[in-house]
């Protein structure tokens, strides 16, 4: 892939900023504009669709539908037309705007039939063709604008985190997992970092079962409303090698849809001579619900229980200069988040 590198040392395609956003639905006559509840600094929130859901109407909840032994109840997806939905989501986690780029130059593709690379995708079109498509680029504004640059490649690990997870009161990093501390985080911060919303809610820990943030509902909303067939949430991890992160508390037939999806992963990825996690086994267990402190019901496992489909997080390599023995490029980040939503969309394409 051919890399203008602008002033900002990054490549022309590598649109990730609030800005970026905007000029992007500019373009968009294909898709459809969906302005979601704006976040909590009145930031707006776009999701862009493609393709229409041909889902009949929902005549149950979830839980009666399964309580009644009949999904379809629900969301019936039996008919042999029925086109599947698939759902990605980026910039939860404002520090984490490596998906936004993906899902910018997919836009971009849709719309114009190249990236903004200028490369064209026959084999994405063609899929995306045969799916109905939701797309959220930056779910989480607030956070996104207090990150004042577009690229943590080369960058260090102390910028990640200042910026990511932003300082206690008394100048120190407030670190990961240590920044989970206190919810909303607001009061106790004297930087807040780009995890948070302007309320310093970090919105994959919201109070899912009281009150919500507008970031948080408008995601769930999605996932009641459409029933994606695969829904993704994209973040950033540091110096780790993509993988798909073990969700909690979900049921056995979405973990082993998430294994299928990583076996399909590793060959993609593989074949580019890019690395991706196998943590089939680990996907499998509920070994971590079992033990004394169990493991954590998080936006992901509310996401699965509103529409009782795979909802996976997708976790890129940032390319920190400083941190892990894994780094990526742009380029290769960019083409590892083209390659999993290549697979997705064949996973949930295939007969
Ligand atoms: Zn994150």
């Amino acid at each position: 892939m051919k890399q203008e590198v602008s002033k900002e040392n990054k490549p022309a395609y590598w649109k990730c900023n609030l800005q970026d956003v905007e000029h992007t639905l500019q373009e968009v006559k294909k898709g459809k504009l969906h302005k979601l509840k704006s976040s909590a600094g009145k930031r707006p929130i776009h999701m862009i669709e493609y393709g229409s859901s041909n889902l009949p109407a929902s005549r149950a909840t979830l839980s009666s539908a399964l309580g009644a032994h009949d999904y379809s109840c629900y969301a019936d997806k039996t008919g042999k037309d029925y086109r599947p939905t698939v759902f990605l989501a980026g910039c939860i986690h404002g520090g984490e705007f490596e998906g936004t780029v993906a899902i910018l130059n997919l836009i971009h593709l849709l719309e114009t039939g190249v990236d903004y690379a200028g490369n064209t995708n026959s084999e994405l079109l063609a899929l995306a063709d045969k799916v109905h498509l939701l797309l959220i680029p930056i779910c989480n504004p607030d956070g996104r604008s207090r990150i004042p640059f577009d690229n943590f490649v080369g960058r260090t690990f102390h910028e990640l985190r200042y910026y990511n997870q932003g300082t206690w009161k008394d100048g120190t990093l407030c670190g990961w997992p240590q920044c989970k501390r206190y919810f909303p985080i607001k009061d106790h911060v004297d930087y807040l970092g780009g995890y948070y919303n302007d309320d310093g809610v970090n919105i994959m820990h919201d109070d899912f079962f009281g009150h919500m943030a507008a970031e948080t509902s408008n995601i769930l909303d999605v996932c009641r409303l459409y029933a994606p067939d695969v829904s993704v949430l994209f973040h950033g991890g540091t110096g780790c090698k993509p993988n798909i992160t073990v969700p909690g508390y979900v049921a056995w037939k979405a973990k082993k849809r998430n294994c299928l999806l990583i076996e399909r992963s590793l060959r993609a990825f593989n074949a580019f001579g890019l690395e991706f996690v196998d943590n089939r086994e680990s996907q499998l267990s509920y070994a971590k619900e079992q033990a004394d402190i169990p493991k954590d019901f998080n936006l992901i496992s509310a996401m699965h229980h509103c529409c009782g489909e795979m909802c996976i997080t997708y976790e890129s390599n940032q390319g920190l200069a400083d941190h892990g023995t894994y780094r990526l490029n742009n380029e290769e980040i960019y083409l590892s988040h083209n390659l999993f939503i290549q697979c997705i969309l064949e996973m949930v394409t295939e007969k």
